[in-house]
């Protein structure tokens, strides 16, 4: 039998594993905190286990995460892993240092099936689902990475800490929903990654149904990808919308905020030139978030070369965020970062193709890859 991967386990799994080798339930928290609290990468550091036990592990069970096919640190800091998840299918993981923080962006999927027409995943198609411990050992991998670098001193990350974790990457994480959950759930448990649930934002394109379940089951923090103020527009954007138009979606965003108050939702507006940033789509927007407790965040388009779209100017994205501002919604823009390394947010497949093919080159093989715009 192929040993299980510990890292698709959150609490309750884990226990049932350490159940099924016949060892007491406690020992999983022991086993949770070694793996993920103090990032242990083998069995054998962990010294307050049995040395049979330890060796039980190392029979029935191995750590592993997708492994490193490239890691870039960019001039502002950020730095981007390429990971392999197989079969020629690669994801990509990012963190942004900051002032007050350090977060890390994740992937939920190899590809993405929604096909926004503003985003280079989903002109890839969908590949697969990732697993728990796809999903999670990108943090787990991370958070091994920067400790590393700290205690060697190399990419300026010393004092930096993964204090937040936005699930924005590659795919739509809510159509990966059973593999999600538990990932979230370990990212919250106080014995694995002890983050507040408002450090730990999740971001989707509208799937309604899942958004409720998600308000249930682990109310973290939401983002939803809006891009446009009416149906007619985003039916165009983001497909999704013919199935969940805005009157469901905006529902759905009012049931969450209930279930979790004193919480607001993200709503994400990617700014193309003369498609969705005129003064009337403003006002349509302000009209249409009306009774929902929200903030915007405006991403300033990249440009890939099959999309056939503009980024809005810098004036028109200002000047788009002081009417949302006036009506008094909090409207932040979002900063560009990474561009060195193709690490700024989403819609670089072009370049991406270009290095794929340069690994394919070196190592006989092609990884397609793109990056994701929620
Ligand atoms: S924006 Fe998000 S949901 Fe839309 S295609 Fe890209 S990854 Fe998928």
């Amino acid at each position: 039998m192929s040993p299980v991967n510990l890292l698709d386990f959150d609490a309750a799994a884990l226990e049932k594993f350490v159940e099924s080798i016949g060892e007491k339930p406690f020992r999983a928290k022991q086993l949770l905190r070694w793996i993920h609290h103090r990032g242990a990468r083998s069995f054998e550091e962990m010294s307050d286990l049995a040395k049979s036990l330890r060796a039980k592990l190392a029979d029935a069970a191995q750590l592993a995460s997708p492994a490193v096919l490239n890691d870039s640190t960019s001039d502002d800091g950020t730095r981007k892993w390429l990971l392999d998840v197989g079969q020629r299918n690669a994801i990509e993981t990012v963190f942004i240092p900051e002032d007050d923080r350090g977060t890390l962006c994740i992937s939920t999927q190899a590809g993405c099936a929604v096909n926004c027409s503003f985003c280079s995943t989903g002109k890839q198609g969908f590949n697969r689902n990732l697993t728990t411990g796809e999903i999670i050992g990108q943090l787990w991998m991370a958070e091994h990475a920067l400790r590393d670098s700290a205690r060697t001193g190399a990419s300026g990350v010393s004092d930096r800490v993964i204090s937040n974790v936005v699930l924005m990457g590659m795919g739509e994480p809510l159509q990966n929903y059973d593999a999600v959950l538990p990932a979230l759930r370990l990212m919250l448990d106080d014995n694995a990654y002890g983050l507040s649930r408002r450090r730990v934002t999740l971001s989707t394109s509208g799937m309604v149904p899942q958004m409720d379940r998600l308000a249930e089951d682990c109310p973290v923090a939401l983002a939803v990808s809006l891009h446009a103020p009416n149906d007619t527009l985003r039916d165009s954007l983001v497909p999704l919308n013919r199935k969940y138009p805005l009157q469901t979606l905006l529902a759905a965003c009012r049931r969450y905020v209930r279930a979790a108050p004193r919480d607001f939702i993200t709503f994400e507006y990617v700014m193309l030139d003369g498609v969705n940033d005129h003064d009337a789509h403003a006002k349509e927007l302000i009209a249409l978030v009306d009774d929902v407790p929200c903030k915007f965040n405006l991403i300033p388009f990249n440009p890939f070369p099959q999309s056939g779209l503009r980024r809005s100017s810098s004036e028109r994205i200002r000047a788009f965020a002081q009417h949302l501002s006036d009506a008094g919604i909090v409207t932040t823009i979002r900063r560009t970062r990474g561009d060195d390394i193709d690490a700024a947010c989403g819609q670089l497949a072009g370049d991406i193709r270009d290095r794929t093919r340069l690994s394919e080159r070196r190592a006989g093989k092609t990884i397609p890859i793109a990056a994701s715009v929620h």
